[in-house]
């Protein structure tokens, strides 16, 4: 009963997001590092702690209390020197003798900003804001803590900075950045030029400005900052438009004028690992780390290559595949043929062809996509696409049912096009909405359903104009907003793609390609202003989701009434009400769904027929959870309907191929088929997936072969089986039969 207060349990942020390289989501990320060690050293100083700073650091502590009085210039010039413990303690002095001075604390607070340490800083900073509530320089210091983490309200707190102070040039400096990460480019231009109003020598806000220009593929800017910080923040942005190999270029720039900025060869090392290129990679980021930059990017990343050892590639003309060793052998074949279905579907589609291979990895650890991807773990997205470089998660990486791999593999590999076909110029919003787009276009089984964070944004009218929509996918103001913005973004491509047809999408990506804004290409192909764009757009929507969106409170009410009697047991009560209901909300298959009560229900009263049924509506909306798909084949097959029972198996393996029990079940209706390439592709898998009877698996696999006439691969799954179990009747007896029926049988059928 308490359990039915649970619901709904949206699909919301975890299994939505995806990223194209970018940090899009990095305001999802739960800060987290595989080794606290270094992180809390600091922290330990500065709360005069000795967990583990350590001799070291009781003997830096009592150093500084011999010195004479501190100032901060001393505290600083340690600080630059990247002397950060000393610093810290001079800090920590100046702290307890001026507690009420809050520049000590804003100045101490931009040291942990800088030692990669955003919390603590932003702590600070508060305090200091707690002492003199109109410091400027604390609330720029909130600004670049909230950028730091692609927060959604960096803007404000810089607005309010230069409210406070309007000759603060780095708040200034700040806005024209984020504008720009927004990809609103006009802005961008307005915010830097103000900044140089300000300080006419400004390197960020001339490299936003040279940056405008780079992006727009003019080869020479008139704002070319000559400054190593200011080439790192050119690679910046590059990096955020997912243009790597020039992104690459900036940064060793930055790093031909200053060796020593090693904030700039981390972010190097790291794009070079998008690139697929290890050894460069590592070079730099070892060398960083040697020089002391020692964030959790660089750390991570070097752990993570230093774990190559565990993966096995896998390749053909077309595609790689990377995968860990401990499940290579059962995915290997599954994501390899859905690579090459898609790539064949998607050359034909968008009329491209692809000059290099694709390369897909596969990582079982979350922790370690994450890492792959942004460099750092506990991150929400699920895949993750480098120009012909895919990350991804494993179906043995997420809980099963919550994760659909093929397609998300699908998604990514859209991105693949559309990035190589614009040359990295498409925009955030547009590749994302085709992605999306395509999941339920490879399927319409398959992609994310509405979801209640999407039914509450359309219902409080929070969808974003089209031509903001990047905004939701770089400064969320919240997780929910990035979802929404992936759902928008998708309703988006499938609206122009009904009343337009696709190939105004291919219209839009070649105008994209040639450096065109979304306004412009909005105006250009669908003959419409945007605003008049989103007009028509939500009308649509809002009609197609109407009945939902107005029942939803409803229908959230009725379920956990649902629930409740089921919980009590009364059957009648789950079907009537659960009838009503259903429809209300249709695509709701998550957790608790309304197909699954129904279902329990009429198994409880003996109705098999009428359970199945509702199993059957619950998979071709979408639901996912292995269990009651498990349920409805062995259903399906005791009935006798194997053709669908196979299907609904087959549908299993897209979202979760891990257990033993479905490869087996299809394998045999496979066999029974007489498809024997199928029955050996799922014995196959099965031995791969380690079941208990594995000398039961043997067999099975020697049936297969002997069906698709390899009887030397049959005879040694039966030698296989029998050392497992050497009494095994049935396998002596067909190896018996293929022994003596050599003679028999000579022709060999391919
Ligand atoms: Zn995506």
């Amino acid at each position: 009963m308490a359990r039915s207060s649970e619901l709904p349990v949206p699909c919301g942020a975890h299994t939505r997001a995806c990223r194209v390289g970018a940090p899009a989501e990095a305001c999802l990320k739960a800060k987290k590092s595989r080794d606290d060690s270094r992180l809390s050293t600091l922290d330990s100083l500065r709360h005069g702690g000795s967990s583990s700073g350590g001799t070291r650091a009781l003997a830096l502590v009592l150093f500084a209390s011999m010195l004479p009085a501190q100032t901060l210039q001393e505290a600083e010039t340690l600080w630059k020197a990247r002397r950060y413990q000393d610093a810290n303690a001079v800090f920590q002095k100046l702290v307890a003798r001026e507690p009420r001075n809050s520049t000590v604390r804003v100045r101490w607070g931009r040291m942990f900003l800088e030692h990669w340490q955003a919390d603590e800083a932003d702590r600070l900073f508060n305090e200091a804001l707690e002492l003199k509530a109109n410091d400027a320089e604390a609330m720029l210091g909130k600004a670049l803590v909230s950028a730091e983490l692609y927060g959604g309200n960096a803007a404000d707190f810089a607005q309010k900075a230069l409210r406070i102070d309007p000759k603060l040039v780095e708040a200034q400096e700040l806005l024209a950045r984020l504008a720009l990460e927004d990809d609103n480019q006009t802005k961008a231009d307005v915010e830097a030029k103000k900044a140089l109003v300000l300080e006419p020598n400004s390197v960020q806000a001339k490299a936003v400005l040279a940056t405008l220009d780079w992006l727009a593929d003019k080869k020479e800017s008139p704002w070319d900052p000559h400054a190593a910080k200011g080439y790192e923040t050119a690679g910046h942005f590059f990096m955020l438009n997912r243009r790597y190999e020039e992104s690459v270029a900036f940064y060793r720039k930055a790093l031909d004028l200053d060796p020593a900025l090693d904030s700039a060869r981390s972010q190097l090392g790291l794009n070079l690992m998008r690139l697929g290129r290890d050894a460069q990679a590592f070079e730099q980021l070892k060398t960083g780390w040697d020089n002391g930059f020692q964030d959790d990017a660089t750390k991570n990343s070097l752990t993570l290559m230093e774990s190559e050892k565990n993966f096995v590639t896998f390749k053909t003309d077309r595609t790689v595949l990377k995968l860990n060793k401990k499940e290579a052998d059962l995915l290997h074949p599954y994501i390899e043929a859905e690579m090459q279905r898609a790539i064949a579907v998607y050359e034909k589609k968008y009329r491209w062809k692809l000059s290099e291979p694709v390369k897909v990895e596969v990582y079982p650890d979350h922790e370690d996509f994450a890492v792959r991807t942004l460099g750092m773990p506990g991150l929400g997205a699920l895949g993750v696409t480098f120009g012909n470089v895919i990350a991804m998660d494993s179906p043995s990486g997420r809980p099963p049912g919550s994760f659909h791999w093929a397609s998300v593999m699908w998604h990514e590999m859209s991105h693949v096009f559309t990035l190589s076909m614009t040359n990295f110029h498409v925009p955030r919003w547009f590749t994302e909405g085709i992605a999306v787009h395509e999941e339920t276009a490879t399927s319409p089984e398959w992609g994310d359903r509405l979801g209640p964070d999407e039914i509450a944004a359309i219902k409080n009218r929070q969808l974003l104009p089209v031509a903001e929509l990047d905004r939701g996918f770089v400064h969320p103001v919240n997780p929910q907003q990035v979802v929404v913005s992936y759902f928008e973004a998708g309703k988006i491509c499938d609206y122009i793609t009904e009343k337009w047809g696709w190939d105004t999408i291919l219209a839009m990506l070649r105008d994209f390609g040639a450096s065109d804004d979304t306004a412009g290409v909005i105006r250009k192909e669908l003959k419409v202003e945007p605003a008049d764009f989103d007009r028509q757009f939500l009308a649509a929507l809002e009609g197609e989701t109407k009945r939902t969106v107005e029942n939803f409170d409803r229908w959230k009410e009725a379920v956990k009434r649902v629930d409740a009697a089921l919980a009590g047991r009364n059957y009648d009560e789950v079907i009537r009400l659960g009838n009503e209901v259903r429809d209300l909300y249709p695509d709701y298959v998550e957790h608790h769904s309304v197909y699954e009560a129904l279902a329990k229900a009429y198994l409880a009263k003996g109705d098999k027929a009428a359970a199945v049924q509702q199993w059957e509506r619950y998979v071709h909306i979408g639901g996912r959870d292995p269990d009651t798909i498990m349920l409805l084949a062995k259903e399906l097959t005791a009935e006798g309907n194997r053709p669908e029972a196979a299907a609904v198996l087959e549908r299993l393996n897209y979202i979760y191929p891990m257990r033993t029990d479905q490869h087996q079940d299809l394998g045999e209706i496979l066999l029974g088929q007489d498809d024997a390439r199928g029955a050996i592709r799922e014995f196959q898998a099965l031995l791969a997936a380690k079941p208990i009877d594995m000398a039961q698996a043997h067999y099975d696999l020697a049936r297969a072969f002997h069906l698709n006439h390899q009887p030397e691969d049959a005879r040694n799954e039966l030698i296989d089986a029998m050392e497992i179990a050497p009494g095994f009747r049935p396998a002596q007896k067909l190896l018996l039969q293929l022994s003596g029926g050599e003679q028999d049988e000579p022709a060999i059928k391919k």
